[in-house]
């Protein structure tokens, strides 16, 4: 039986991965939150963790009163949850917080041995080349949750080592796809907010309506899959059919299709290599009908440029590149700035910055306090 540690236990993939777990052997070992305490002791009660961590020191509290009366032991902040990555029983851990906060968690459970379903993006687009050598040096699989790279990845099994030549990144295009960047000055949160095929979290729907998921997906697939990111093409499929493709030597092109749900991907993660019944429903081509494919529009979205270019330049770009967005990602949803100006500010950030090839741990820390620094400034 698998110990599985969910790292945002009570997010959107942290929520999927729960309602998946009884169609896989698993034990449930920790479970994390930041503030979203009353589900988190909902989920302690059904799945009897060893540890859970409340991120925010107030609300993990208010958890320790709620679960006074059982073994679990409740952990608060970075040193909780790097606790519940590292020193849980868990064989693998599930990074399904949002944003930088995951980078040093998932640190630790490599550095512990534990292998990882990675949900969290923004460790790699950070740090990839450190948590990828790290990996390779403890040995440990980097398992990939998100959709387009658990296509990648699913295709990727047939490679019988042969060279991955590209990789066919697709994307929605999100609320605003066919709109050009002056008709977007004026969106609001709500529209914003509103994913045509998918239903996830709210950094990540706003990432989606810049594109700029899509860019941070280029940064994750080049560190994950070790290639150049001029062989990563991006293509809009607003049907989000096809989660992604891949292309052989030869041409061939193999990609893995199904409904958008990422309980899929997440319980791929889990039970690789074996496959098992899923409750997601089933894909009907005959239903779906008609896949279509375009040209994106760097223009319109400028955030697929600015990443392209921080991960061909790699260093601490990545880290710069993030930070600014996770803060004006911030600024939008609190309505203190407009839908453009989030692009507007990461360019600025990236542009003020000074370029640094060698990375570490502390420089990709400072870089990212750096930039959130310049765009809340
Ligand atoms: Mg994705």
């Amino acid at each position: 039986m698998k110990k599985i540690a969910i790292l945002g236990s009570t997010g959107s993939i942290g929520t999927q991965t729960v309602d998946i777990l009884p169609a896989i052997d698993a034990e449930v070992v920790a479970l994390t939150t930041n503030k979203r305490i009353n589900l988190l002791e909902e989920q302690a009660r059904a799945l009897h963790p060893e540890m859970v961590c409340a991120f925010d020191e107030n609300a993990a509290r208010d958890l320790k009163i709620k679960l006074a009366d059982t073994s679990v032991r409740v952990l608060s902040g970075m040193d909780g949850l790097t606790a519940c990555a590292a020193e849980s029983s868990a064989d693998i851990v599930v990074t399904a917080v949002v944003g930088m906060v995951g980078l040093l968690p998932t640190l630790a459970a490599i550095e512990a041995g534990k292998d990882i379903a990675l949900a969290n993006k923004e460790t790699l687009v950070c740090a990839g080349e450190l948590v990828m050598c790290k990996a390779r040096e403890k040995g440990v699989s980097i398992l990939p949750v998100d959709s387009e790279h658990s296509a990648i990845f699913q295709c990727a099994q047939a490679a019988q080592g042969n060279r991955l030549a590209k990789i066919i990144l697709t994307a929605s295009g999100g609320p605003f796809f066919g709109k050009t960047a002056q008709q977007m000055q004026s969106v609001t949160r709500e529209q914003a907010l509103a994913h045509p095929n998918w239903n996830m979290g709210a950094k990540i729907t706003i990432d989606s309506a810049t594109m700029m998921n899509k860019g941070l997906e280029l940064i994750e697939a080049m560190w994950l899959y070790n290639l150049d990111p001029a062989d990563i093409e991006i293509v809009i499929h607003r049907e989000s059919i096809v989660h992604s493709a891949i292309e052989f030597a030869d041409g061939a092109v193999l990609a893995q299709l199904g409904l958008p749900d990422m309980r899929l991907p997440i319980q791929y993660a889990l039970t690789y290599p074996a496959r098992v019944h899923c409750k997601a429903p089933r894909l009907s081509l005959a239903e779906v009908g008609r896949l279509t494919f375009y040209t994106p529009d760097n223009e319109a979205f400028p955030a697929l440029g600015l990443a392209r270019r921080a991960a061909a330049q790699k260093g601490e770009r990545g880290a710069v590149l993030n930070g600014a967005n996770e803060a004006a990602v911030g600024l939008f949803l609190a309505g203190k700035i407009g839908f453009t100006e989030i692009a507007a500010r990461v360019a600025y950030a990236l542009e003020r910055i000074p370029y640094q090839k060698e990375i570490t741990l502390d420089s990709v820390l400072a870089a990212d306090a750096e930039a959130r620094g310049l765009v809340l400034a």
